[in-house]
């Protein structure tokens, strides 16, 4: 027996389980080295996430050493050191062979959703060939952490808006995938990144990094006269929306984007209307955010501006790229673990987690 994190009826428990076992010629079994909490863990557990099914083991960010392969995976072996995707993958169906694994035929977000996830001892990986990444000698667990998920989603934000050298890029929101939106962004040379949040650590990070250049709050000033100001008036070239805040006082989407609860519900605007809002004429708009209510899009009040909306669950096509550049050191995300508890501790991992206290960005729970 191993020792799981198991959800049920919006509750979660650390309890026994039995090794998971091979299912599929293409499936490997991996001993979790380390794995994460992620936002859309707590999206299961308050019942945003109408694929979950109750009872399975939560967590879909890893990274471990595979034990048991399946006869049809060919690129892998046992021993090896591999990053997870946190999509399930085959590789062969029509969205597959486009590079859309987000809706592939057969998969999908299975892993800590549908199927056992890695917040546990072992887990069973589907389609292992595709879902795992091989980690290069001088890549530690712990810098590979965030590659299959978090990282994937802050590059693929940048991806989406088509970020090219010279442009200024928005991020709103400063929580883990806005922070990796900056470090992937800086890639392809902005001539500058404006992070907007209303958590000074999360700001202050963020300039301390180098990841933004100036760093916005909604709390302290007006967001679209302040990026107007930084533009010649047009507003950004490029905005990623990573946080995905509704309102004041509600905490936002996948990445945290926490509006003030002291300010005036009536002055502020959610998100998604700051991000139209900053956006210059023919800005791209990627939206890699999840929200958890529709929004508005006025388009008389737009007219003419003529913006293109991208939105997106993460197609985590790049996980080799990622990982390669973390080898190299074009790239690095150890800054986000603020946090490590074994995983015995899980459950005052997802409190520290969920509450951002102590200023938690993310967790490392250790084995
Ligand atoms: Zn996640
Ligand atoms: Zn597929």
């Amino acid at each position: 027996m191993m020792k799981a994190l198991i959800w049920n009826k919006s509750k979660i428990e650390l309890t026994e389980r039995e090794y998971p076992a091979l299912q599929d010629s293409r499936d490997a079994i991996v001993k979790v080295k380390l794995s994460s909490i992620c936002t859309s863990d707590l999206h299961i557990i308050k019942g945003f996430v109408p694929n979950a099914k109750e009872g399975t083991v939560l967590g879909h960010e890893f990274v471990g050493e595979i034990v048991e392969l399946g006869d049809g995976v060919k690129n892998l072996k046992v021993g090896d050191r591999v990053s997870a995707n946190c999509e399930t993958f085959c590789g062969e169906c029509y969205f597959c062979r486009h590079g859309f694994i987000n809706n592939c035929e057969k998969g999908g977000w299975k892993l800590g959703c549908s199927i056992d996830g890695c917040q546990a001892e072992y887990v069973r990986v589907p389609f292992a060939d595709c879902g795992l990444t091989k980690i290069p000698d001088n890549v530690t667990y712990e810098n590979a952490l965030f590659v299959g998920d978090i990282l994937s989603s802050g590059y693929f934000g940048v991806e989406l808006c088509e970020l090219k050298a010279g442009e200024t890029l928005a991020v709103i929101g400063a929580g883990p995938v806005g922070l990796c939106s900056m470090a992937c962004a800086k890639l392809f040379s902005p001539s500058k990144i404006i992070a907007i949040d209303t958590d000074k650590f999360r700001l202050d990070l963020a300039k301390r990094l180098g990841l933004a250049d100036y760093t916005l709050n909604p709390a302290e000033c007006d967001i679209e006269k302040e990026v107007k100001s930084l533009t010649q008036t047009r507003g950004a070239d490029k905005v990623i929306d990573a946080g995905g805040g509704k309102c004041i006082g509600l905490d936002g989407g996948t990445t945290g984007l926490a509006f003030s609860k002291s300010i005036d519900y009536a002055t502020q605007t959610g998100s998604f209307e700051m991000a139209w809002r900053i956006a210059r004429p023919n800005a791209i708009i990627a939206l890699v955010a999840m929200y958890e209510e529709d929004q508005i899009l006025p388009l008389p009040k737009m007219y003419g501006k003529n913006l293109i909306f991208k939105t997106g669950g993460v197609d985590a096509v790049h996980c080799r790229e990622l990982l390669n550049l973390i080898s190299e050191g074009k790239l690095n995300t150890d800054f986000l673990i603020t946090h490590k508890f074994p995983l015995e501790d899980i459950l005052e991992a997802y409190n520290t987690f969920e509450n951002k206290s102590d200023n938690c960005l993310k967790i490392a729970v250790t084995y």
